[in-house]
């Protein structure tokens, strides 16, 4: 099947079918993401949101976490309810996940979810345990963002993609390849894209939003972030910590921090970066981003997190002092262990 340019996987147009069954007029719909979402998390939920409102069904967003600002020219009016997701998610009838799989990276709204017991759609491209409750899936972890799944939904099922639909979708593409540049940037997302941009959307004007208007207290974080830079050539590896408070001194958030980890990344001869943070309830954070072949998903599931195998993340309780050092042994011992492979890819 071909709309729009790009043929459609038997298997996603399939699932699309089973999804529209439940999407229908008259039910409450909650769309909802992972916390701290980022713009494939957003952009699929915002392109979802056009979609339904087209088709006369009204849709609310209820995340676990705000939407950073950097997104909100995306926002339609209305549209986010994150100030009572609970709320939300208590009365929907039905629930789409968007850009996860499992309950744990819902945050706080995990247990309404779970309670609810609501029809939950999951559209994903993730590797996922599928802890959700259940309901038709689009999840194919070859995508290279939800945003594609959202499009292959609406292509799938001859909805027409509206301009904003199309925006808040491509959005989601540029940001989880890093524009374009990353490993998953396939030929099948440049076609998405190029039919994304057939809608009218505009990249320049896209770019300039998403990655050109910095509020300054970004730029300062990302001075006193790359302070604490320490590189191990003989390893490969480097990482950067995120000094204590540094959020807070620059009146910033999580987001002002998505992209710092590509310059560990970006030194000669590393293969393994790493960026810690700590996060509220005395965890530590860590994101996990790779060169060549070695596989950060593995490494991030011995720290009870997951993603993708070039980019991934996980959370776990400790003091920096403690955790950090932990992580780096294990990150040391996985780059000794998979050398060779790595060795003969690059
Ligand atoms: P980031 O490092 O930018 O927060 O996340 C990179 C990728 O890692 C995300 O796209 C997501 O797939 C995954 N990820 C980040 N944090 C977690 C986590 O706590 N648990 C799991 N399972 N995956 C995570
Ligand atoms: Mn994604």
């Amino acid at each position: 099947m071909t709309t729009n340019g790009v043929s459609i996987p038997p298997e996603r147009a399939r699932a699309a079918q089973e999804i529209a069954t439940v999407l229908t007029p008259g039910r409450r719909v909650v769309l909802t993401t992972h916390v701290n979402a980022d713009g494939d998390g957003v952009g699929s939920e915002i392109g979802l949101w056009h979609l339904l409102r087209a088709r006369g069904v009204t849709a609310t967003i209820a995340n676990p976490t705000g939407i950073p600002e950097r997104f909100d020219f995306l926002v339609p009016d209305g549209a986010d309810a994150s100030d009572r997701a609970v709320r939300e998610i208590e009365r929907a009838d039905v629930i789409v996940v968007l850009d996860i799989g499992d309950l744990g990276r819902l945050g706080d709204l995990g247990h309404a979810v779970r309670q609810r017991a609501a029809p939950t759609v999951c559209i994903d491209h993730h590797v996922s345990p599928g802890s959700l409750p259940a309901g038709p899936r689009l999840v194919a972890p070859e995508a290279t963002a939800t945003a594609e799944l959202v499009f292959d939904l609406a292509s799938a099922l001859g909805w027409p993609l509206n301009p904003e639909s199309a925006r808040a979708l491509y959005v989601g593409i540029l940001t989880d390849t890093g524009g374009f540049r990353f490993s998953n940037t396939s030929a099948r997302a440049l076609r998405v894209a190029a039919a994304l941009l057939e809608r009218g959307v505009d990249p320049e004007g896209i770019y300039e939003t998403v990655y050109a208007s910095a509020p300054e207290g970004r730029i300062r974080l990302t001075a006193e972030v790359l302070q604490t830079l320490v590189v191990e050539p003989e390893a490969g590896l480097a990482w950067v910590t995120v000094p204590p408070d540094a959020l807070e001194r620059h009146a910033a958030t999580a987001d002002d921090l998505d992209g710092i980890v590509e310059f560990p990344r970006s030194i000669a001869g590393v293969r393994l970066a790493l960026l810690f943070r700590q996060i509220a309830n005395g965890r530590i954070k860590v994101s996990f981003r790779s060169m060549g072949a070695v596989d950060v998903a593995d490494l991030a599931h011995q720290f009870g997190g997951g993603g993708h195998k070039k980019a991934a993340g996980g959370s776990f309780e400790g003091a920096m002092g403690e955790g950090e050092p932990k992580v780096l042994a294990a990150a040391r011992a996985y780059l000794r262990d998979h050398g060779e492979r790595r060795a003969a890819k690059r």
